[in-house]
C-alpha cells in the first residue's frame, strides 16, 4: 500500500495529512498539526480512527524534532506498520517566482532555486523548506515533491501579470503579479471538469476561493489567464484581515499623517484590515454575519464590500475570457456561506443571465450545482482539497507506482 504524506510547514507549525493512495482510491489515514514549534510549550494534535489526541510536547524544539516525533507516533499507533510504507512526501511551498510552472522533486538544486526567491515569500518559503529538509533527513530514501502556491498561475499572459511601474523593477526584482492559492484553484478546476464531464481544455472557469484569505482565478481552456492576488496575497478582494486592492498612495498619505513606516502600514493592511478593521477585530466571517444580523452598519458594509469585490472580478474575467461556462465557489466562506454566494450572484445575475436554486444554495459544505437548468452560466460549489492535490502531484511528479486497489 502506498502512503503519501502532505505537509504544510509554517514558521512555528507543521500541518500534515497521511493518505493511502491506490489507482482507485484516496483515503485519509490521519491528519494533525504541531503548533508553537520553537516556543516553550509546543502542542501536537493528531486525529485518527475518529479520535483526536492533543498534548504538550516540550521536547519538540524545531521542525526536525516534530517530524521525528510524528514518524514515531505513526508506528506506535499502528497507523503505519513500517515507515517504508510512506512512498512520498509532498510539501506545500508558497513561492517559486517564475521558476516552476509545475510541482518539482525537491533536492539540493531545487531547494537552492526556492531559496533564490525567498525575498518574494520571506515568511513562508524558509519555513516551508525547513519541512522539506526535516523529511529529507528523517526519510532519506523517500521522494520529496514541492507543490507551489504560485505555479498554476504561471500561464498568465504578460499583459495580465505585469504592473505598469518602471520596467526595471521587473528586470531587477521580478516585481509582477504571481497569484496564490494555486493548488486550490487547480484542484477545484480539475474537479469541476470532472463533475461536468467535459475536458478542462473546453471550459472557461472562474474559481472563487473565498476563505480567510481570498482570491479568484480566470481559467480559460485549462490555463490561468488572470488572478486577483498579486506580488503578495494582499492584493485583490476584501478579506478577513487584508484590505485587498487600494490606491497605493494611501500608504504615503497615512505615513505622512501617522508617521508610520511603509512596513508598518503594509502590516496593518495585511493583518488589521478587511473584516477585522471594520468590526473591532472580528476576522471570522461567521462573527461578522452575526454582527450584521444585529444591525451593525460597519459589519454590513464590509460584507457588501467583499461581495462587490468578488462580483467586480467576476465581471472583469467574464469579459476577458469572452464569456464564462462555470463559476465555482470554494474554501470556508465559498463552501459554507449561502449568503455570500447569493449576494454575489445577485449582483451579476442580470448581466450574466444566471439563475440560482435558492433551496440548493442553502446547503453548506458539499459539492453542489446551485444554478438551475435555465441558467446561462453554471454555478457550482466544490469543496477544496489542497492536501489531496499535493498527494496527487507527489505521485505524478515523483513517479510513484500505485497498486490497483
Ligand atoms: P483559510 O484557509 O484562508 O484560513 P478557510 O478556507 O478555512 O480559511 O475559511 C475560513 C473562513 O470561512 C472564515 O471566515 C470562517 O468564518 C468561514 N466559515 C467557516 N464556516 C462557515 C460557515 N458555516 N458559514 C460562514 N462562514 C464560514
Amino acid at each position: 500500500m502506498s502512503k503519501i504524506m502532505a505537509v504544510n510547514a509554517g514558521s512555528s507549525s507543521l500541518k500534515f495529512q497521511l493518505l493511502e493512495m491506490t489507482k482507485t482510491s484516496e483515503v485519509v489515514l490521519t491528519e494533525g498539526i504541531f503548533e508553537k514549534i520553537g516556543q516553550p510549550e509546543p502542542i501536537f494534535t493528531i486525529k485518527y480512527d475518529g479520535k483526536k489526541d492533543s498534548k504538550f510536547v516540550p521536547e519538540v524544539r524545531n521542525h526536525a524534532d516534530s517530524v521525528a516525533m510524528l514518524l514515531k507516533v505513526l508506528v506506535e499507533k499502528g497507523i503505519v506498520k513500517d515507515l517504508n510504507e510512506i512512498k512520498g512526501v509532498g510539501h506545500r511551498i508558497l513561492h517559486c517566482g517564475e521558476k516552476y510552472s509545475d510541482s518539482v522533486i525537491m533536492n539540493e538544486e531545487s531547494i537552492a532555486v526556492v531559496e533564490s526567491v525567498n525575498d518574494l515569500g520571506p515568511l513562508h518559503n524558509p519555513a516551508n523548506l525547513t519541512g522539506v529538509r526535516a523529511f529529507m533527513k528523517a526519510l532519506p530514501d523517500v521522494v520529496n515533491v514541492g507543490v507551489f502556491d504560485t505555479s498554476f498561475h504561471l500561464t498568465m499572459p504578460d499583459e495580465a501579470y505585469m504592473y505598469a511601474c518602471p520596467y526595471e523593477w521587473y528586470e531587477k526584482y521580478r516585481v509582477r503579479k504571481y497569484g496564490f492559492h494555486g493548488t486550490s484553484h487547480k484542484y477545484v478546476a480539475y474537479r469541476t471538469a470532472e463533475i461536468l464531464g467535459k475536458p478542462l481544455e473546453e471550459l472557461r472557469i472562474i474559481t472563487c476561493h473565498i476563505g480567510n484569505g481570498a482570491s479568484l482565478a480566470a481559467i480559460k481552456y485549462g490555463k490561468v489567464v488572470d488572478t486577483s492576488m498579486g506580488l503578495t496575497p494582499l492584493d485583490g478582494l476584501v478579506m478577513g484581515t487584508r484590505s485587498g486592492t487600494l490606491d497605493p498612495a494611501v500608504i504615503q498619505f497615512i505615513s505622512n499623517h501617522e508617521g508610520f513606516t511603509s512596513n508598518r502600514i503594509v502590516d496593518i493592511l495585511n493583518k488589521k484590515s478587511g473584516f477585522y478593521g471594520f468590526t473591532g477585530g472580528h476576522s471570522d466571517a461567521r462573527e461578522v454575519r452575526a454582527l450584521q444580523a444585529e444591525g451593525d452598519y460597519k459589519a454590513d458594509l464590509i460584507l457588501r464590500m467583499q461581495e462587490k469585490s468578488i462580483a467586480d472580478y467576476i465581471g472583469q474575467y467574464f469579459v476577458y475570457m469572452g464569456g464564462v461556462d462555470v463559476i465555482v465557489f470554494t474554501a470556508g466562506i465559498g463552501e459554507k456561506s449561502p449568503e455570500c454566494r447569493l449576494h454575489v450572484i445577485d449582483r451579476i445575475k442580470e448581466a450574466l443571465q444566471i439563475e440560482i436554486d435558492e433551496k440548493v444554495n442553502e446547503i453548506k459544505g458539499e459539492e453542489l450545482e446551485i444554478s438551475t437548468p435555465n441558467s446561462k452560466v453554471k454555478v457550482l460549489v466544490v469543496p477544496t482539497n489542497e492536501e489531496l492535490m499535493i498527494a496527487r502531484d507527489c505521485i505524478r511528479v515523483g513517479k510513484i507506482e500505485l497498486e490497483e486497489k
